[in-house]
């Protein structure tokens, strides 16, 4: 078979989708089970266990909103005189009898009798003597008992990453400890005669081992240990070798030697213990992904070489799976659309995602351009995207000016809230 022209159609019957390719390997794996029970400042990141309700009321009493004088709403037309003070952490000592009004700071406790705080924008004051100028409703800049969250009410969902948001929440209710997924274990390694560590001085044809550095980056995040096995020589001993020293992690995953080349045994390796699969997914880059697993029930996922490949194929394929070991709920942003500044060529037959810069113009609509050359072993497009461009299977390209799905890198990344 010669070159094909770009024109011409990519398709291949055996080819699954990636929905069916994700759909295979997160019905292949059965979420941890086993938590434990960690301190709540060591706990970012980290996927809560169970559901956990509110122990107490938020706020624990009626609290002010505003700076202002605290009264009773039936009295808001009377002169009112001011017998005291509630400041923030320093509550009033007494009801507010009917013909007077407390000064109030905001967080402070409302007192005994007051239903209704008055900014104190909206009042005039002479001396002890205050006039309310602006009537206010009853109730209003009161924070009633229990209004944030509510003793007994849910408060954060089993299965939640505990961000920002979650470690206030935690906090607020007094919490110190928190009940999380046990840490997820990933044994790593590279594949390949070609390859040397980038510390060491490469000899002919050999080149540095990119993806361990890329892998790292990618998969190990708190809650998830990446093990480092080292670069794998292409012999089946060797592979023996590095998978009996993964035994003990969750996951395995390699990159190269998942091709039908003479030097590729991972899968022949694989299928001696176990079972393993490759699967032509109609996407590009990363055709074929190769997932299974190996002694002792371990998940394995075989990557593509080339980085950029391994790159892609991790984030759609490894970092789910990873997400469901751990019971993590997909709470992701969705893609989003954006116009084309450059024409893009694919031939139609395969998902293609291509590497772009999604910037914004002087009217604010997103834009997306492409980082150039998108042949997989150009790391470069990776470093500079800061998004994948998603072109559809049947589409053979996309014109400048059209609107093409992106995925920014931040939907892949931690949520900082
Ligand atoms: P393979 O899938 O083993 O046939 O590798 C495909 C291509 O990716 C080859 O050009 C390899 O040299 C390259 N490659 C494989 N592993 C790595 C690695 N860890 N770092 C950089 N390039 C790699
Ligand atoms: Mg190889």
């Amino acid at each position: 078979m010669g070159e094909r022209q770009p024109t011409d159609d990519d398709r291949d019957p055996s080819s699954i989708s990636i929905a069916e390719a994700r759909e295979r390997v997160l019905g292949a794996l059965v979420p941890l089970d086993g938590g434990e029970c960690i301190a709540t400042g060591e706990a970012l990141g980290r996927v809560l266990a169970a559901t956990i309700h509110s122990p107490i009321d938020v706020p624990r009493f009626r609290a002010s909103a505003m700076d202002g004088y605290a009264l009773r709403h039936a009295e808001r037309e009377s002169p009112l005189q001011v017998v005291g003070r509630s400041l923030a952490g320093h509550p009033f000592d007494g009801t507010v009898p009917a013909g007077a009004c407390v000064r109030i700071t905001t967080g402070a406790q409302v007192p005994g009798d007051a239903d209704t705080v008055v900014q104190q924008e909206n009042v005039r004051r002479d001396d002890d003597i205050v006039h309310v100028t602006t009537l206010p409703e009853p109730g209003l800049h009161v924070r009633a008992i229990g209004s944030d969250s509510a003793r007994g009410a849910e408060l954060i969902p089993g299965g939640t990453r505990l961000a920002a948001g979650e470690l206030a929440l935690l906090a607020a209710h007094g919490l110190t400890t928190v009940d999380v997924v046990r840490t997820l274990r990933v044994a790593l390694f590279s594949t390949g005669d070609e390859l040397v560590e980038p510390g060491e001085p490469p000899g002919a044809g050999q080149i540095h081992d990119a993806n361990r550095a890329l892998l790292v980056a990618l998969l190990a995040e708190p809650g998830v240990t990446v093990q480092d096995l080292g670069i794998c020589p292409d012999s089946p001993e060797a592979l023996e070798r590095t998978l009996d020293a993964a035994q003990g992690a969750d996951v395995v995953v390699s990159s190269g030697g998942v091709s039908v080349g003479e030097a590729d045994h991972v899968r022949e390796a694989l299928a001696a213990h176990g079972q393993v699969d490759i699967w032509k997914v109609a996407m590009k880059p990363g055709r074929p992904l190769t997932f299974g697993h190996a002694r002792g029930g371990l998940a394995f996922f075989g990557l593509p070489g080339n980085p950029v490949s391994a790159a892609i194929t991790a984030l759609l394929f490894v970092r789910p799976a990873l997400e469901h070991l751990r019971g993590l709920a997909d709470t992701r942003p969705p893609p989003m659309s954006a116009r084309l500044d450059d024409a893009l060529r694919k031939r139609p037959g395969r998902v293609e995602f291509q590497r772009g810069i999604l910037s914004s113009d002087a009217e604010g609509r997103s834009v997306v351009r492409t980082t150039g050359l998108q042949d997989s072993h150009v790391l470069v497009s990776l470093q500079r995207a800061n998004c994948l461009i998603e072109l559809p299977l049947d589409s053979s390209g996309a014109r400048a000016g059209e609107r093409v799905t992106v995925h920014p890198f931040t939907r892949f990344a931690r949520a900082p809230l």
